[in-house]
């Protein structure tokens, strides 16, 4: 079952407003297993809905009209929609009252504007609107369903969900769309897949297997169709503890999550309050951790000692240090992250320093190397990295492979 999604809007087209609807829509009917085939934006134009209407008939049975619904002269979907199918527009009593009662409740009456709100066409089915005041439309003909919704996110979110996607469901009767997806880290996608190659091979075909790559991480993401939606998510599951078994260090994650999250998760469990020191990441990491609402909990903060004088001044680096082995060495990560160990409250803490590039590259210390030290007072745990040679990756990958060390580590306890 395939549907296509045609989002209308001047305003999608400029760039001034970001199409959030096809992305909900796509997301929702994929969940209720219908498939989106394409997303078209097109203008306020009743030639463009028209020409993409007899387009879009020639490859799917369903289509999903978002904007133009409003009560002003550039709203014209209605229209036009009325007009391809041949039907007439008329006032719909119920939809008038509700209109009716929709502006009276916001302390108005009702204007010529709002009274057009009620023309529908007739043989379409009324998808109210408990939002707002332009009623969705329902339209069949010979198998060919084409639903029109208002393009303002929450009314059309809402009439989907109270009434669209209930409905689409029943009336293709459609299967289940089942989607796990797990996160690995700490492995590159090529030697991942070499790694697990039997397994994948293994894999049944109504299974399928999706490597979504990003720096320092890939999710890994299953998905089956069928209607029987406890033993879709049975047999993925399955699949995941066989993985587990080929590669239980890199799976961080069991859901569509991310390392900051994980982290958190411990770190609160744990009661641990942890802090950075960041040199070639710049910040990132921080960034990515005070993100996350409540990590005043669990985080204490930063600091960004880029310099060598304020990695001396700030972390307690000794200069004789950073002058025998370099600011980019095992040493002074170490010594980094005994500075900021040494600052109440922090009890468990990162430490980075590297060459994100372009320049800054030696032969002996080329561009993306990296010393990431992670640990407490007790213990440390100190590796080098030898990362690419672009410089926003490297700092990603770096802050990416730094927060994943200190889960590692802070999960021991
Ligand atoms: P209204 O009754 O408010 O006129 P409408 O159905 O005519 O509703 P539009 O006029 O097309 O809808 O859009 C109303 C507002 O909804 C836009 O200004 C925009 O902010 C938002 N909007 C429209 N389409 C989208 C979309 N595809 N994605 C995100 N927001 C959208």
């Amino acid at each position: 079952m395939k549907a296509e999604i045609v989002t209308i809007g001047d305003e999608l087209l400029i760039g001034q407003v970001v199409d959030t609807n096809s992305t909900w829509l796509a997301t929702q009917l994929n969940q209720i297993g219908i498939a989106v085939n394409r997303i078209h934006s097109i203008s306020d134009d009743a030639a463009e809905i028209k020409s993409i209407l007899d387009d879009v008939k020639k490859r799917v049975n369903l289509v999903i009209f978002t904007g133009g619904l409003g009560p002003t002269k550039d709203d014209i979907s209605k229209k036009a929609i009325a007009e391809y199918f041949n039907l007439e527009l008329y006032e719909n009593l119920q939809v008038l009252e509700q209109v009716r009662q929709f502006i009276h409740n916001r302390g108005f009456s009702m204007n010529e504007l709002n009274r057009q709100q009620a023309l529908v066409p007739e043989n379409s089915r009324v998808m109210i609107n408990q939002k707002g005041t332009a009623p969705g439309m329902w339209i069949e003909k010979d198998g060919f369903v084409c639903i029109s919704l208002p393009g303002v996110p929450y009314e059309m979110k809402d009439i989907m969900i109270q009434d669209g996607l209930p409905a689409l469901k029943k009336y293709f009767d459609t299967p289940f769309i089942v989607h796990r997806t797990i996160l690995v880290h700490g492995i590159s996608e090529s030697q991942l897949a070499i790694r697990v190659e039997a397994w994948e091979d293994a894999i049944p075909k109504t299974i399928k297997l999706a490597y979504l790559p990003s720096p320092g991480r890939i999710r890994l993401r299953f998905s089956s169709v069928g209607k029987d939606k406890a033993a879709l998510e049975t047999a993925i599951l399955e699949q995941i503890s066989a993985l587990e078994q080929l590669i239980p260090e890199h799976i961080v994650a069991y859901e569509d999550t991310n390392i900051e999250i994980v982290l958190s998760q411990v770190l609160r469990e744990k009661g641990l309050k942890m802090g950075t020191a960041e040199s070639c990441t710049g910040g990132r990491i921080a960034s990515k951790l005070t993100q996350l609402p409540g990590s005043s909990e669990w985080y204490a903060g930063s600091i960004i000692a880029y310099h060598n004088d304020l990695k001396t001044k700030l972390l307690q680096v000794p200069p004789t240090l950073i002058d025998e082995h370099g600011a980019v060495s095992s040493q002074v990560a170490e010594a980094m992250l005994l500075g900021l160990l040494d600052k109440p409250p922090i009890e468990v803490g990162i430490a980075v320093t590297g060459i994100a590039g372009p320049d800054g590259g030696t032969n002996e210390k080329p561009v993306g190397t990296v010393w990431i030290a992670v640990g407490n007072k007790k213990e440390q745990m100190i590796e080098h990295f030898q990362l690419g040679t672009q410089r926003e990756q490297n700092i990603e990958r770096a802050s990416v492979i730094a927060l994943t060390m200190l889960w590692n580590f802070v999960k021991q306890f």
